[in-house]
């Protein structure tokens, strides 16, 4: 068996595991495969593992990517969730050739989106990226800004709200980690209450899906645990 296979193999163990300490049903939570900086033979590999779902950070190596692994593989009807920093002038390719966005964080990038979602195709699912750590250098909406910017999300043609998206300060101490996630659930419970109709929290990466699955996960983003160590090329990072 390959490495990537095994891997994920692993993944959905912890996965598993982590649903039960939760007492959640396995299949509350779905893995996305992030594969930023790996090759398209990775990504094949993974979705002959039955991996569907896979996340890019970097618009031109994504759209590569999925023209490259969908002439491949043209049935396995995979999902493409961009994961990265969005630049304005950048918004088309995104909205053209992805199912997901996980980091909007601003109105005018969501009305680009909005507009530039071709009308043939399903609306764009969105999350919005909250800087639930507070730091002054994240990216991510403050979390007092997030129900404004969700009102206008949902009002937009072609794009759907699903929910949260954080990635909070790094951190190996558990308790910590648990914190942070519990903020994300509190506010997505809160735009709840407010009538919103939410179905995601997109939380939880290699080093702490554990917390982040404890605390209400519905999407975990695991890279280096499914495809190793990434090197980035210059000027990627
Ligand atoms: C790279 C990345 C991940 C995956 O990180 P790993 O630590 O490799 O699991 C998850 N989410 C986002 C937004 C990323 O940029």
């Amino acid at each position: 068996m390959s490495t990537i296979t095994e891997n994920l193999q692993a993944v959905a163990e912890a996965i598993g595991a982590a649903t039960a300490e939760a007492r959640r049903p396995r299949d509350s939570v779905r893995l996305l495969a992030v594969s930023k900086t790996f090759g398209p033979e990775a990504v094949i590999e993974a979705a002959r593992a039955g991996q569907r779902a896979f996340g890019e950070n970097y618009v031109q190596e994504g759209i590569d990517k999925i023209a490259t692994v969908n002439a491949a593989l043209p049935d396995a009807s995979l999902e493409w969730h961009f994961i990265g920093p969005i630049q304005s002038n950048k918004t088309r390719p995104i909205a053209e050739h992805f199912d997901w966005v996980h980091t909007v964080e601003r109105e005018k990038i969501a009305q680009r989106l909005a507009e530039q979602r071709p009308a043939a195709r399903e609306p764009l699912n969105v999350c919005l990226q909250v800087n639930i750590s507070g730091e002054a250098s994240k990216s991510g909406v403050a979390p007092g800004q997030v129900a404004a910017l969700a009102r206008v999300v949902a009002g937009l043609p072609q794009l759907r709200l699903r929910g949260l998206m954080a990635i909070p300060e790094p951190t190996e101490d558990f308790a910590a980690q648990r914190a942070a996630f519990a903020a994300l659930r509190a506010l997505y419970d809160e735009l709840c209450a407010q009538g919103f109709v939410l179905d995601t929290l997109s939380m939880g990466m290699s080093a702490d899906l554990r917390a982040a699955i404890i605390e209400g996960a519905t999407i975990v983003r695991v890279g280096s645990a499914i495809f190793g160590a990434r090197h980035y090329n210059k000027g990627q990072a």
